[in-house]
């Protein structure tokens, strides 16, 4: 059988205003309603084939699309699901159709009764770049709401039976019936008395007080990955909270924070240090302690090493968190310039003054100091 042509279901113009369809399709929405016209399923055909036509020729762009294509141009998006227009309006009736034809066609629609879960928990988890660096197992306590295990969870004291509902008749959903212009709209939502669990405790438990559950101190492990970064969320599924009288429980949401280390500074995946030398170990070499994120280290100074030198500690510094790529440690050599000498050590000095190799000299091998300070960051 061919279908019939949407303008006509509606009984409308092509060129009908967006009013215009509107108001005719309230009129045979309000005619051939299914609650007017129980057990008619001519009515319902029609009011089907209303709510059809009216999702398609009040949404311009598949009206256009209609207008160019006909029915065969809607087949492919009018059947899929996509009747949210039909929705907007009609999902509140979608009770009135369970068990009729009706049922398939709006089940995009429908509210499907969900499970119920509770809150998500936050809380701050402070790192040390120790920590940071090879991955840490804390501790730590948590206060949230679990299943009350003396009842189980279903609120009643143990051995007591439960009912059922008597505002829901065991549905766990309340319906409310409302005259609009649309006639009869009926809205349902969770029953307040059983909160949708369709039974009703007799006798509460005395631990949770019919709640299902209790807030309790808990001791959750957590496992922190080398090479988290501050500002990072970790999740724990279901250690949040669980919702009164039953459901799943929310997630535990740990956002990383980083305690900042007093020498050693954190820059991406490396780590920085600043080891400052004397004039003199500069100048005659030496062997210094640096300490490094997995204990100290001892590196050798050659003779003549220049201040702004940068040595690299290949493997000391972060993995990266998804454990691909390890950084390094630089560590940047300052030579401390004195700034206040007693009577001698200005007197040694003062004759080294014009001494020639004193003076500053450049050319040699720190003249491509900064060529090497790009190499460096260039591996
Ligand atoms: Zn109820
Ligand atoms: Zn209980």
């Amino acid at each position: 059988m061919a279908k019939q042509d949407y303008y006509e279901i509606l009984g409308i113009k092509k060129d009908a205003t967006t009013d215009e369809i509107k108001k005719a399709y309230r009129q045979i929405a309000l005619k051939y309603h299914p609650d007017k016209n129980p057990n008619n399923p001519e009515a319902e055909e029609k009011f089907k084939a209303a709510a059809e036509a009216y999702e398609v020729l009040s949404n311009p762009e598949k009206r256009q699309r209609y207008d160019y294509l006909g029915h065969d141009g809607m087949r492919e998006q009018a059947y899929r699901g996509s009747y949210t227009q039909a929705e907007d309006i009609f999902g509140r009736y979608s009770n009135i159709f369970e068990g009729t034809p009706f049922e398939s066609f709006f089940q995009g629609g429908r509210s499907q009764q969900q499970t119920r879960q509770g809150s998500d928990l936050r809380i701050k988890l402070k790192l040390t770049l120790q920590e940071i660096a090879s991955g840490v197992e804390k501790k730590i306590k948590i206060k949230r709401y679990i299943t009350c295990q003396t009842c189980g969870g279903n609120g009643a004291q143990n051995g007591t039976e439960l009912s059922t509902c008597n505002t829901c008749k065991g549905t766990g959903e309340v319906h409310r019936v409302a005259n609009t212009l649309l006639g009869q709209v009926v809205t349902h939502s969770t029953c307040s008395v059983c909160h949708g669990a369709g039974k009703i405790i007799t006798t509460p438990c005395n631990t949770c007080k019919g709640e299902g559950r209790i807030y309790a101190e808990e001791v959750v492990n957590i496992k922190i990955p080398a090479g988290v970064t501050q500002g990072m969320q970790l999740s724990m599924r279901g250690k949040g909270n669980m919702p009164p009288h039953g459901g799943v429980p929310g997630d535990l949401l740990i956002a990383i924070e980083e305690k900042e280390d007093d020498v050693l500074k954190r820059e991406g995946k490396d780590i920085h240090y600043q080891l400052y030398i004397s004039f003199i170990e500069a100048v005659f070499g030496a062997e210094k302690e640096v300490p490094t994120l997995s204990g100290n280290v001892k590196i050798k100074l050659e003779p003549g090493t220049q201040s702004g030198k940068i040595l690299r500690l290949r493997g000391k510094g972060i993995k990266e968190v998804d454990g691909y790529g390890q950084g390094d440690q630089l560590v940047h050599i300052q030579v401390w310039t004195p700034d206040k000498l007693n009577k001698e050590e200005r007197e040694i000095l003062e004759k080294l003054k014009d001494s020639s190799n004193f003076i500053p000299q450049p050319g040699k091998q720190e003249k491509n100091f900064f060529e090497k300070f790009k190499s460096l960051f260039r591996n």
